[in-house]
């Protein structure tokens, strides 16, 4: 209360206020950090982080029981992926306005897909073709925390690591010092811009990497059990007519579907938090860390089978560890942990487990559309294509229609989808974004919990980029076919078992608490920035959040709920 009480006596002319006894030493604010540490756990939704919460020792717990924790937290947007949850989390954007609708989108001149943070100038620096080919930032049409407080003129460096390039890119933003992403068979990688050198791109994790490959040569890694409790969890399912025990070691082992990942994420963290003493320059630093095996467990295993409780138990450990060399950090680092999305588990578990509506899609649909269009409009051809994201419209020969034809077309396949039992919502791309049409006039700073399934498909809605007709399907039902070994359960719905997720605050001192109000991760870049001192742009999405400590009250003009 001190600084802020004693401002309000200020303005009200009783400026000898600040010298009673009331603004005691122990109310003195915290002075504002040297580093910023955010933390992205790729999959981790409320869901099953409040499921495993009572079960965390480590740095989970810490996070959890010290900290700041905002219980209903969301990513807001409809289409629940990585990228655009990336996107939104130092942004303190929407996707709309990141320009990162989903993780690809098709390219309407080559009907090629696009990789969301895809840069063909760029080549990779092991050489080699990269799970996604060459990337950059420059795709994201949005800068990040770390961009403003380079902007503002501050000796500010950024560093960003990940399991996937996509979750180090999005949390570095545009002018990253050091980006990197484990690749296997090789340890950390980064991109090469035209003139640089790869060797003196990839000097920070260098080490680290012969490391790794001496540890992985001596003994070859695996994954067995460390949790009796999680042992218990095995189980024996039928999908696509295959029979999938779930159980450890796993049927088909790799470091980047193990939790193994995080830890080496983990200790690239650690690496680059020593190697480049973040925290104890000259200005504040920013340090992202994503950590993509949640989400390769999630997809490959599940989220209710030992798998994913051998993760997250491990998940939580290896994170201790890192808190505790946090310690290290002079004045102690802000730490803010949250995901990209959530998910669920597999449907033939939750239909097993009493979820009866769980289960896939209708395989049939792209294709029952795609007659009656035929017959509708006289067609010989498929017009409706399906990314993976959302259905485009299309010639015969795959050229772009002209516009009226192309609408026409969209408007019929909107309402014959209107009619699918399994089809929660349907809107083209133009209703959604069309200032006139009234979807897209979103209530200032909207309660994510609120908003309904338009809004939310707003929010995502990129033109160009975004599908000609965005669809959302009823609760329960997971995209695509299932394959043992490949994906069994997904996320990227509109609904909030996908959208929840955590948002906890912690720093050395920190009061306990638990604010249930709910705020989503575009609330993250802009309440950073306050205590930090630098001004998000002023299009920015997000609020301020009072983190009552530091004696900087949120500015007047964002809202605090
Ligand atoms: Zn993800």
């Amino acid at each position: 209360m001190g600084v802020r009480s004693s401002l309000a006596a200020a303005s009200a002319g009783l400026a000898l206020a600040a010298l009673t006894p009331m603004a005691s030493a122990a109310a003195e604010p915290k002075p504002a950090p040297r580093l910023v540490v955010v933390i992205a756990v790729d999959q981790l939704g409320s869901n099953l982080f409040n499921q495993y919460r009572p079960q965390f020792t480590g740095g989970l717990k810490t996070l959890a029981s010290e900290g700041l924790v905002y219980a209903n937290g969301f990513q807001a947007h409809a289409n629940s992926e990585t990228c655009p949850g990336h996107s939104t989390i130092l942004t303190g954007k929407h996707p709309n306005k990141t320009g990162i609708p989903t993780n690809d989108w098709l390219d309407r001149d080559s009907r090629q897909l696009v990789y969301c943070f895809r840069n063909t100038a760029n080549t990779l620096a092991d050489g080699g073709p990269g799970d996604n080919g060459p990337v950059g930032p420059e795709q994201m049409r949005a800068t990040t925390l770390g961009d403003w407080l380079k902007a503002a003129g501050g000796p500010t460096r950024v560093y960003g690591v990940s399991g996937k390039d996509r979750g180090a890119i999005a949390l570095s933003g545009q002018k990253g010092d050091g980006v990197f992403w484990y690749l296997r068979n090789f340890g950390f990688t980064t991109w090469v811009e035209p003139g640089q050198n790869a060797e003196t791109r990839l000097a920070p994790v260098a080490a680290l990497n012969a490391r790794i490959k001496a540890r992985f040569a001596a003994e070859a890694p695996g994954w067995t059990y460390r949790h009796d409790a999680c042992r218990k969890l095995e189980g024996e399912y039928q999908i696509g007519g295959q029979t999938w025990k779930s159980a450890l070691p796993p049927q088909r082992f790799a470091v980047e579907n193990s939790p193994l990942l995080d830890e080496l994420t983990l200790e690239a963290a650690q690496t680059l938090l020593t190697e480049q003493k973040l925290g104890q320059g000259a200005g504040v630093d920013v340090l992202g860390v994503s950590l993509s095996g949640t989400d390769r467990i999630g997809h490959g295993t599940g989220t209710q089978g030992p798998e994913m409780c051998e993760q997250l138990l491990r998940l939580d450990e290896a994170l201790g560890v890192f808190l505790t060399g946090l310690k290290s950090v002079p004045g102690g680092a802000i730490v803010v942990l949250t995901a990209d999305h959530g998910g669920s588990d597999f449907p033939e578990r939750s239909a097993a487990r009493g979820f009866p509506h769980a289960g896939r899609s209708d395989l049939t649909l792209l294709s029952r559309l795609n007659a009656n269009l035929r017959t509708q409009f006289k067609l010989a051809y498929d017009p409706v294509v399906f990314d993976g994201n959302g259905l485009y419209v299309f010639g015969d020969k795959g050229q772009i229609l002209p516009e009226k034809r192309r609408r026409q077309i969209a408007d019929a396949a909107v309402a014959l989808l209107r009619e699918e039992p399994s089809v929660a919502a349907v809107h083209t791309l133009e209703e959604l974004t069309a200032p006139d049409v009234g979807l897209s006039s979103l209530p200032q700073w909207a309660n994510p919990e609120e908003l309904t399934l338009a809004q939310r498909m707003t929010l995502s809605a990129v033109q160009g980029r975004s599908a000609d007709i965005q669809i959302a399907l009823n609760p329960g039902i997971t995209l695509g076919p299932g394959r043992v070994g490949g994906t069994l359960s997904s996320h990227g719905s509109v609904w909030d078992y996908d959208r929840k997720v955590p948002i906890i605050f912690w720093w050395p001192g920190v009061t306990p608490q638990e604010r249930f109000y709910p705020i989503s991760t575009i609330d993250i870049a802009p309440t950073l920035a306050n205590i930090l001192g630098v001004w998000p742009p002023e299009d920015v999405d997000g609020r301020c959040m009072d983190l009552s400590d530091f004696g900087t009250p949120c500015p007047r003009k964002i809202v605090t709920p």
